[in-house]
């Protein structure tokens, strides 16, 4: 802007001085031109007024000459008489004697081819600059006697200015050459300074921009790795309650791929919970913050059963003092506490399970204290009858509470335990084996066992015999008189899988996914092979045994047909 203006304004300058350097030059060489015409027309006309009355005598006859001469009173003209051989015979300005041969002078030489004849030139007599007008003079017999020749002297002021023009045009353009570079150099300071001053000024302004873009730079990376690094879920919205931003958290709690296919959604459209938009309502509304739990059942067998639970937090997004709006929008914050709703409930459950479990074989017991308390205590055989309950329901305590020392042991993560070690499978299926050989010998069951002996592992030796315990037990309890039950060891990509196959009950497809759950049990009216009721369980084997083959780092699986009987496999990494 600046170097535009100070180009403009020298520009400017250069061309009004040249101009008028120009136009006075031009006005006083046409004025000089003016003058010199007018002084050549006088001088034509004078010259031809002297050509009339000057006789061709006047050259050859000197008494003529000087009679001639006599007459002349000529104070604004030079005049010059030349002789047909070139010779001056008169001169009013000079001593024609002493005059040189004007023979080649321009205007002698034009007058002798006729008429008048006129020249500019510098006098050699002289040395000053003339205007001459010369007329040829003829005899009687129009013999060329000679001419008479008129000259002014080109006045001193307009022969200087003549002389001087080229050097006055050269003076001229130097000075406007002077004037422009001191012009240019005068607006180059006045705008140096003002450049420099504004430069320093843009300088520091461009500087604090600096700073300040690299500090919001910082605090915009500062916030993203908070926001990205945060086990929460954030969303921010407008007040229209449009999402304008949403931290990754959240983008895979709530199954999206990223923040772009989040943005600009509605809250409501993208969350599906009018719950969730009324809250933000509020906050938009109150300005001030609010909480809920807000339930999403995820899509999937395992969602719809079990609902996915988020605490929620919603504040106010609020302008700076100077905005215009005070609420711009609502944040807010989600916490997956899914996992601990869960325990909580497991927690509770459990606490029922076990209430429960405990209180029939207490009310059975209480019962028949009561009972033989009001009993005769003759009849013996009645007592008995009755402290064989008492006994039986002991039993099912004390198996229910050894069960839950067991899963409390083995759940116990804090507890130290010894490395596993390398074991022979066979002994350790043998052992299993002969723990329930008398209960599998009441139904007349035989067990077969498949297991290459040359087949160990690094195990806890004991709790796998437990879990196998568990899984024959289940197979005896489950299976009908005189049936089979098989055991089979073996190794499979890297892999140990040991199965118990038996020919029992079975169980109906729709358990099978719980079956290893706590206190999960088929059918508690469901009568066992032998026609007694399934009281005695607790049902906690089987999730004993899925506990054990997770200490082992592997799983335990079913695979069952109602009526046709089941197989229980237990995968252990080798
Ligand atoms: P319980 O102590 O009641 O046997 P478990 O956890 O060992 O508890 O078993 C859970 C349920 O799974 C049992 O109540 C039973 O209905 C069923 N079940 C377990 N093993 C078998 C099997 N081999 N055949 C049929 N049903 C079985």
């Amino acid at each position: 802007m600046i170097n535009i203006l100070k180009k403009s304004l020298t520009a400017v300058a250069a061309a009004v001085l040249i101009g008028s350097a120009y136009f006075i030059i031009g006005i006083l060489l046409f004025s000089n031109t003016l003058y010199n015409d007018l002084n050549t027309q006088n001088l034509e006309k004078a010259v031809k007024v002297y050509g009339s009355f000057t006789p061709s005598l006047v050259f050859n006859d000197r008494n003529v000459l000087t009679a001639w001469a006599s007459g002349i009173e000529e104070d604004l003209y030079r005049v010059t008489l030349i002789n047909r051989r070139g010779e001056v015979i008169f001169d009013t300005v000079a001593d024609s004697l002493t005059m040189e041969n004007h023979l080649d002078r321009p205007e002698f030489q034009a007058a002798i081819s006729g008429g008048i004849a006129t020249a500019r030139r510098e006098s050699a007599t002289l040395g000053q600059d003339f205007i001459y007008a010369a007329m040829a003079i003829y005899d009687s017999d129009h013999r060329f006697a000679g001419v008479v020749r008129l000259s002014i002297l080109v006045p001193g002021f307009h022969s200087r200015l003549l002389n001087s023009a080229l050097p006055f045009l050269l003076g001229g353009f130097v000075i406007v050459l002077l004037i422009c570079v001191g012009l240019y150099g005068f607006s180059r300071r006045l705008s140096y300074s003002a450049e420099k001053k504004l430069g320093a000024e843009l300088k520091k302004k461009t500087n604090e921009l600096k700073t300040k873009t690299e500090q919001a730079e910082i605090e915009d990376r500062r916030r993203e790795v908070i926001l990205n690094s945060m086990f929460d879920g954030v969303i921010a919205t407008d007040s229209d309650l449009k999402i304008i931003l949403a931290n990754p958290r959240l983008c895979s709690l709530f199954n999206v791929k990223n923040e772009e296919e989040v943005l600009g959604r509605h809250l409501l459209l993208f969350s599906r919970s009018t719950e969730l938009e009324e809250t933000a309502q509020k906050v938009l509304s109150t300005g001030l913050p609010a909480e809920l739990i807000l339930k999403r059942y995820l899509p999937g067998a395992a969602g719809d059963r079990f609902p996915q639970h988020y605490q929620v937090y919603a504040a106010p997004l609020k302008g700076g003092s100077d905005s215009p709006v005070p609420i711009q929008g609502v944040v807010i914050v989600m916490n997956d506490i899914s996992r601990l709703v869960k325990l909580e409930q497991v927690r509770k459950d459990f606490a029922a399970n076990v209430s429960h479990e405990l209180r029939t074989p207490i009310q059975v017991i209480k019962g028949f204290a009561e009972n033989i308390l009001l009993s005769s205590l003759d009849d013996k055989d009645e007592i008995r009858h009755f402290a064989g309950f008492i006994t039986k329901n002991t039993e099912t305590m004390e198996n229910l509470t050894t069960d839950l020392m067991t899963l409390v042991s083995l759940e116990d993560e804090s507890k130290p335990r010894p490395p596993m070690e390398e074991y022979q499978l066979l002994p350790l299926i043998a052992e299993a084996v002969s723990i329930v050989e008398v209960a599998a010998q009441k139904k007349n069951i035989s067990i077969e066992t498949s297991c290459p002996s040359e087949i160990s592992a690094k195990l806890y030796g004991s709790l796998i015999v437990q879990a196998m315990v568990n899984l024959l037990d289940n197979s005896i309890k489950y299976s009908k008189h005189n049936s089979k039950i098989r055991i089979s060891v073996f190794s499979e990509n890297e892999k140990l899988i040991i199965g118990v196959k038996d020919k029992g009950i079975g169980i109906p497809a729709e358990h099978l996914e719980r079956l290893f759950e706590r206190f999960y049990r088929v059918d508690r009216s469901r009568q066992k092979t032998d026609g007694s009721r399934d009281i005695g369980g607790t049902g906690l084997g089987l999730s004993i045994v899925r506990h054990i083959a997770l200490l082992h780092k592997g799983n335990a699986e079913v695979e069952s047909h109602a009526g046709e009987g089941s197989v229980f496999r237990l995968i252990l990494p080798i």
